[in-house]
C-alpha cells in the first residue's frame, strides 16, 4: 500500500470574521481503493504557516510511503527536516499523523482506541468552560452548565475594572475605555492584529479567590471547580493564588506561571498542595520531561494537534504514567474536530486518563466532521467505527471561509506587556 496524494485545506471554525481559529486539515490518500485518512494541525493565529510546510515540503515526502509506517514518518518529519522541533512542524506533523493512525485503523477495521490496547475505561469525564464579568454571571454560567449535567467546569471572572474575555486570567479591559487611558497608542484601530486590551495582576489576584468561595459556597462539592491562569503569574504570586484557593478544593489550577520558567513550578510546589495542570503551550515529550520526571506538575495537558499527533502524545502519556501525573490533554476548539476524535480514542486506552476538556463544536462544524465523539451527561465517548470513526463531508469543508484570526495584544496599566 502506497500514499498516492496529500490534499490541504484550511478551514474556518467559525464563519464569524475574527470569531474563531482555522484548522489546517490534512486527507491522504492511498492506492488502495477508498481508503484516505483524514487529520488536523493547529496554530492558531498561524494556521497557514502549518498548511504551506505542509503542502511545500511535507506531502513531497510522503508520496509513494507506506501510510503503515506511522512512527516511522513521525522520526523522518522530526528529524530529516533537521532543524526540529517548534510549533509549525508540530502542528503539520500532527496532521499527517493523525491522518495515518486513521488509515491504520481503517485498514484493520477497528476504532483506534482498540489498536491502542483497548478501552481503560467506558467514558470520559468532561470539563465545560464558564465565565462572567462579575462574579454573579460566572456562578450562573456554572450553574446552566451543571444543569445541562457537566460534573466538571472552569470558572473565570473578569477582574474588576477590566471587560470579561472569551479565555484568559479574569478577562481585560480595551485598553482607552473606563478608567485609565491604558497603554493604547494614539493611532490604534480597531484591527483585531492591533487590539491593545488591559489588565492588571493585583486586582486580579484578590478577585479569583472570591469568586472560588463564592461559587463552593453556592455548589457546594456537586462539581469539580477549575481555573486557568493563562500565564500570566510570578512564581510568587501564582503560590500566593494557589494557597488562597486551597480551601476551595479546585481538581486543578492551569498555566499558573509562564511555561518556559520551569524552575518556577518548583517555587509553586513548595508552597501549595492545590494540584497543577500545565502543557498546552508545550509541543514535544522533551518539553513536559522535565515537569513530569521533577513531580512539579499533576495534570499534563499537550494537545494532540500542536504536539506532533497521537504517536507524541501517547508517549507523553507513557512518560507520566510511573509518576501518577494524570492527562488533561488540552481541548479548546482550535484543537480541531479530527484531533479531538484522536485525542478521545488516546484517553480511552491510557491507564492515567485524568480529565478531558470539551471543544463544544458548533452544529456547523459537526455537520462537516460526522461522527465526532459523543457526549453525555458530562462524559465523552468515541465512535465505534473503524479509525477515528469520522466522516469527513469535503464539499462541505471547502465551503468554510478562512478568516485571520489574531490573539489579543494585553498589556498592564503601564504598558509592559502581558501573557494573553
Ligand atoms: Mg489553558
Amino acid at each position: 500500500m502506497r500514499i498516492t496524494n496529500v490534499d490541504v485545506f484550511v478551514a474556518g471554525l467559525s464563519r464569524t470574521p475574527g470569531g474563531g481559529p482555522n484548522c489546517p486539515v490534512v486527507k491522504i490518500t492511498t492506492d488502495e481503493p477508498g481508503l484516505v485518512g483524514w487529520g488536523n494541525g493547529a496554530l492558531s493565529g498561524g494556521e497557514q504557516a502549518v498548511a504551506t510546510l505542509i503542502e511545500q515540503h511535507l506531502a513531497p515526502r510522503l508520496i509513494g510511503a507506506d501510510p503503515d509506517r506511522v512512527e516511522d514518518i513521525w522520526q523522518m518529519f522530526q528529524r530529516s527536516t533537521y532543524w526540529r522541533a517548534g510549533r509549525v512542524l508540530a502542528g503539520a506533523t500532527a496532521a499527517i499523523d493523525i491522518a495515518l493512525w486513521d488509515i491504520k485503523g481503517k485498514r484493520a477495521g477497528l476504532p483506534l482506541y482498540s489498536l491502542l490496547g483497548g478501552k481503560c475505561r467506558e467514558k470520559l469525564l468532561s470539563y465545560a468552560h464558564a465565565s462572567g464579568s462579575t462574579i454573579e454571571e460566572t456562578v450562573a454560567s456554572v450553574l446552566a452548565n451543571r444543569e445541562r449535567g457537566y460534573r466538571a467546569i472552569r470558572a473565570q471572572v473578569a477582574t474588576p475594572g477590566y471587560e470579561s474575555g472569551s479565555y484568559g486570567a479574569g478577562g481585560a479591559r480595551r485598553a482607552g475605555g473606563g478608567r485609565g487611558q491604558g497603554s493604547r497608542p494614539a493611532d490604534a484601530d480597531e484591527h483585531p492584529a492591533r487590539q491593545v486590551r488591559t489588565w492588571e495582576p493585583t486586582p486580579y489576584l484578590r478577585t479569583a479567590p472570591a469568586l472560588f468561595e463564592r461559587l463552593r459556597a453556592e455548589v457546594g462539592d456537586t462539581v469539580e471547580l477549575l481555573h486557568d491562569v493563562h500565564d500570566r503569574l510570578t512564581p510568587i504570586q501564582a503560590s500566593q493564588l494557589a494557597r488562597e484557593l486551597e480551601p476551595y478544593h479546585l481538581f486543578f489550577l492551569e498555566d499558573p506561571i509562564p511555561v518556559e520558567n520551569k524552575d518556577g513550578l518548583r517555587v509553586l510546589r513548595e508552597h501549595t498542595t492545590t494540584p497543577i495542570a500545565i502543557g498546552e503551550r508545550y509541543n514535544s515529550k522533551y518539553d513536559c520531561l522535565p515537569a513530569i520526571t521533577g513531580q512539579l506538575i499533576d495534570y499534563v495537558r499537550n494537545g494532540m494537534s500542536k504536539s506532533g499527533g497521537l504517536t507524541e502524545l501517547r508517549k507523553i502519556a507513557a512518560l507520566a504514567e510511573p509518576f501518577q501525573v494524570k492527562t488533561a490533554f488540552q481541548g479548546p476548539v482550535d484543537i480541531g474536530p479530527l484531533a479531538f476524535a484522536a485525542t478521545v480514542h488516546l484517553d480511552l486506552a491510557i491507564p492515567n486518563f485524568g480529565i478531558q476538556e470539551d471543544p463544544h463544536f458548533s452544529g456547523e462544524v459537526q455537520e462537516v466532521f460526522q461522527g465526532l465523539p459523543q457526549w453525555a451527561d458530562g462524559y465523552y465517548t468515541a465512535s465505534e467505527r473503524p479509525g477515528l470513526g469520522v466522516e469527513v463531508d469535503e464539499a462541505l469543508l471547502r465551503e468554510r471561509p478562512y478568516h485571520p484570526f489574531f490573539f489579543p495584544v494585553i498589556r498592564r496599566e503601564d504598558g509592559t506587556l502581558q501573557d494573553p
